[in-house]
């Protein structure tokens, strides 16, 4: 069984209680993993290496660093295919998106391998002075992520960060900390000064907090689910820390009457359904015009019958399990409430029958019609597999309710009027609007939250500037 111990200064260490636990793939229940858990004192040594390292790291060029980072993405790559499938039996997803993610992570840190270098400076001229302006690295950063992107989620921090000249103490998930660690590990095999990047294993409510409240870190960057990054943003406030948040959404996906219906249902099951809905970006309420609602519905169900789900590791699955029980139950009483306030299941609302399905967390994509803002999948976050349609007439309507929501995430809309998509993307309350596109990460552009959704923006150069602070030197004359 693979064992996957906590990194701290370089080294590969077990936690200091010893203390161990199983991982169980949410495919079958079998043990995946052995790993060691951690409490606040494993925390505390972590940010102390942090610390130590940071004065040598943050003296480095941005080209020494690039070196690095590239040298990083390139070991990543070499072992994508291990880690990819500790990804898919530690969380579910089919083995191809776990290779896709593992492989976009390493695209992320060649991108910062490039954009740390284009850290540029001001000079500005004043009658009796002159003054220059340095961006420099915050301090020691805390990364703490969740499980539905354990990668690619922290490989969004671990570029900027380190591109930055920031140390940093990485917090994986507790249900899926595999990949993510054994990536953070060939991170610090591309040979980064020990203490450069760690990290540490157990629970948000113990390791997570440390990582917060203790005052060597100087900034946390933080997924999740909007309740923790609210504590998380309480707590920061004591030392007045840098907090950049990316939390829950509640998309909306919103089809004209001039869409190109085809497009859209393909693009609306693939957004509802990819990794079991488990996406802070997944399409979670649909508005569709009236006079198309039908038509839409039906190719709708059409792509939805065609997904195959299964073991994340048999080939051609499109969906394996949910990653938890605990999800699994969520979707269930959200689907459970949305029948009994009215809605029409029209396929899924249950688990998948036959042996291979028994002992996993599996579900059916659920596609559901006659939906309403009554219904808890319209308005809280389901976090699986479930798309309810609810009917408009107007397009200002339909803005309305897609902006009734204290998420903002991202949102859709197909039409084929170029009118009627930038009225409604100047209109709709979210950081992401995907105009016939059904997704809004692009790595040269901004992503992040508005509202509830979050804090901040990571990606582009703008997750670069979320790791450094500015300085101004005054030269008098
Ligand atoms: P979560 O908030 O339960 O946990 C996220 C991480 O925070 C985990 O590592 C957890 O151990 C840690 N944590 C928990 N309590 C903590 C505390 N008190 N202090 C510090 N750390 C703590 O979220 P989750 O269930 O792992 O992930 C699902 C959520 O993440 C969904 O709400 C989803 O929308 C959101 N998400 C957002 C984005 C985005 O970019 N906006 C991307 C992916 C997921």
């Amino acid at each position: 069984m693979h064992q996957s111990q906590m990194l701290i200064n370089g080294e590969s260490v077990a936690s200091l209680s010893g203390k161990v636990e199983i991982i169980r793939n949410p495919a079958n229940q079998e043990p995946v993993a052995e790993i060691s858990v951690g409490d606040r004192e494993d925390a505390r040594m972590a940010l102390e290496a942090a610390k130590a390292a940071f004065p040598e790291w943050s003296g480095t060029t941005s080209a020494l660093r690039a070196d690095l980072l590239h040298e990083a993405a390139r070991l990543v790559r070499k072992r994508s295919e291990d880690i990819a499938r500790l990804l898919t039996q530690e969380m579910g997803k089919p083995l191809k998106g776990s290779r896709l993610e593992i492989l976009a992570s390493a695209d992320t840190l060649d991108y910062y391998a490039e954009e740390g270098k284009r850290n540029f400076g001001q000079w500005i001229t004043s009658s009796h002075s002159r003054s220059i302006v340095i961006r420099q690295p915050v301090g020691v950063c805390a990364l703490i992520t969740p499980w539905n992107f354990p990668v690619d989620l922290l490989s969004w921090k671990v570029g900027p960060a380190l591109a930055a000249g920031c140390t940093l103490v990485a917090k994986p998930p507790s249900i899926a900390p595999l990949a993510a660690t054994e990536f953070i590990k060939a991170v610090n095999e591309a040979g980064l000064p020990p203490g450069t990047v760690n990290v540490v294993h157990g629970p948000g409510s113990e390791v997570g907090a440390e990582l917060v409240e203790n005052p060597i870190s100087r900034k946390i960057a933080f997924t999740g689910e909007t309740g923790t990054g609210r504590w998380i943003m309480e707590r920061a406030a004591k030392y007045i820390k840098r907090v950049s948040l990316e939390l829950g959404g509640q998309s909306p996906f919103i089809v004209c009457r001039d869409a190109d219906l085809e497009k859209a249902a393909a693009a609306c099951a693939q957004r509802a359904f990819n990794n079991m809905g488990q996406i802070c970006i997944s399409v979670n309420r649909i508005y569709v015009d009236e006079t198309v609602a039908e038509e839409f519905t039906s190719r709708l169900l059409d792509r939805t019958r065609r997904l195959k789900i299964g073991d994340g590791l048999k080939p051609d699955v499109d969906l394996g399990p949910m990653a938890s029980a605990d999800s699994r139950q969520k979707t269930k009483e959200h689907v459970a409430d949305a029948l009994s306030r009215g809605a029409e299941l029209l396929y899924g609302g249950r688990e998948p029958e036959g042996r291979e399905f028994e002992k996993g967390f599996f579900y059916l994509p659920t596609v559901l019609s006659n939906a309403d803002h009554s219904m808890r999948v319209m308005r809280e976050e389901t976090f699986g597999p479930v798309a309810p349609v609810m009917c408009f007439e107007t397009l200002d309507e339909a803005l309305a309710l897609a902006n009734d929501n204290e998420y903002g995430l991202a949102a859709y809309i197909f039409t084929e009027s170029l009118k009627t998509a930038i009225y409604a993307a100047e209109r709709l309350e979210a950081g992401g609007i995907g105009i016939n596109i059904n997704s809004v990460v692009d790595m040269q552009a901004p992503f992040g939250g508005w509202k509830q959704s979050g804090n901040g923006r990571e990606l582009g150069h703008f997750g670069l500037d979320s790791y450094l602070e500015l300085k101004h030197i005054r030269l008098g004359l």
